[in-house]
């Protein structure tokens, strides 16, 4: 049987309820984002019952799978040269920083006879996208040059932080990004109407009401799935952190000696030098699933007396020793998903099966 993750949509749903609500006490906007379940679509609807104002996700082939949705689309990612005719066609807005990009998108908009709107991204210090926020000059010269442009709309500019560099938003930084969006509007006099704040890493920020008056969107991903606020890995109050659990199938159970026999290797087949504690003899399960399947590093059993004892790329191996389940070759063992590089990679995964329930 094919490995299978469920995704939780109630719990989706209410953790989404619960930050646009919180949001909207703000007059902040948030886009839903699909990129973490790679553009499934009963998630999507789920954002979309919840309230979100956009469906957003990094990949354009994610968006293009929604495109019947009636919601407007927005790109995460910069868009590639070589997609700018499925960029227009799919997105009404996308996050850029490139001017040829821009310019790209602008000739194609206006051959298709739209107006595609753009947030120009700035960066705050986290040294992913965007322009420095000190060359304020390059800021105002494609600022001058998007105005300018047909096909499309400087609908606001916006910022990513805690991707790259792991800094987090903060009332300083988030005042560098509101000035400039200000001085954008004074010099130019348009309305620039998002500021667009960040992540998952601006939901404590949310929830204590420290958020810049200015800041007015927000785009959320894997927090809807942890339940987990980014800053300090604390569980957001009332949101759900089951989300996403796996069903696996056992293929042995053998009792063996908890260390290796014979002569250590400098490393296994994936670089790593693991140390083995010597526990005497246990019995082991190995279960139809690994690491060219996902990153299994947020596994964590549900029958919590089982012990993940590592992986190679199509065997997982657990201790079952201490379980009061009588597991047999051929039965299915439950996991919950618990960190975002394991659930992305998981929901990507042409031999994991995806279900929402
Ligand atoms: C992925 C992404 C987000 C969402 O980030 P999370 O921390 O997962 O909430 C927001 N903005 C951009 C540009 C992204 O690429």
């Amino acid at each position: 049987m094919k490995t299978k993750v469920y995704i939780n949509i109630n719990g989706v749903k209410k953790n989404t309820q619960s930050l646009v609500t919180e949001a909207q006490k703000y007059g902040i906007s948030v886009a839903g984002i699909t990129k973490g379940c790679c553009g499934n679509e009963a998630f999507a609807q789920a954002l979309l019952e919840a309230g979100v104002d956009f469906l957003a996700d990094s990949r354009i082939e994610n968006l293009e799978k929604l495109q019947h949705i009636p919601v407007e689309k927005m790109l995460l990612r910069s868009p590639k040269l070589s997609e700018i005719e499925k960029v227009i066609s799919y997105t009404q807005y996308s996050l850029n920083s490139d001017l040829q990009v821009i310019r790209s998108l602008s000739e194609v908009a206006v051959r298709k006879n739209v107006k595609h709107s753009i947030i120009l991204m700035i960066d705050i210090g986290d040294l992913r996208e965007g322009i420095w926020y000190e060359n304020l000059n390059e800021i105002y010269h494609i600022v001058d040059t998007i105005i300018h442009l047909d096909g499309i709309y400087l609908a606001g500019v916006g910022t990513n932080v805690t991707c790259f560099g792991g800094i987090m938003p903060t009332e300083e930084n988030y005042k560098l990004l509101i000035k400039i969006a200000d001085n954008i509007r004074q010099r130019f006099n348009i309305t620039l109407p998002i500021i667009s704040g960040g992540n998952s890493s601006s939901i404590q920020m949310l929830y204590e009401g420290r958020i810049p008056k200015g800041i007015n969107h927000l785009r959320v991903n894997q927090s809807i799935y942890t339940g987990i606020e980014i800053g300090q890995g604390q569980q957001i109050p009332n949101w759900e952190n089951r989300i996403v659990t796996l069903e696996a199938e056992i293929i042995e159970i053998q009792v063996k000696p908890s260390t290796p026999q014979g002569t250590i290797a400098k490393m296994n087949a994936f670089g790593e030098i693991k140390n083995f504690k010597d526990k005497g003899m246990r019995k082991r399960a190995i279960i139809a699933l690994g690491r060219q399947d996902m990153n299994i590093e947020g596994l964590k059993p549900v029958d919590s007396t089982i012990t993940v004892e590592g992986a190679s790329s199509d065997h997982l191996i657990v201790d079952i020793t201490d379980s009061n389940a009588n597991y047999s070759v051929g039965q299915l063992i439950n996991f919950n998903v618990t960190t975002y590089a394991s659930i992305i990679t998981a929901m990507a995964s042409p031999f994991i099966e995806k279900i929402s329930k």
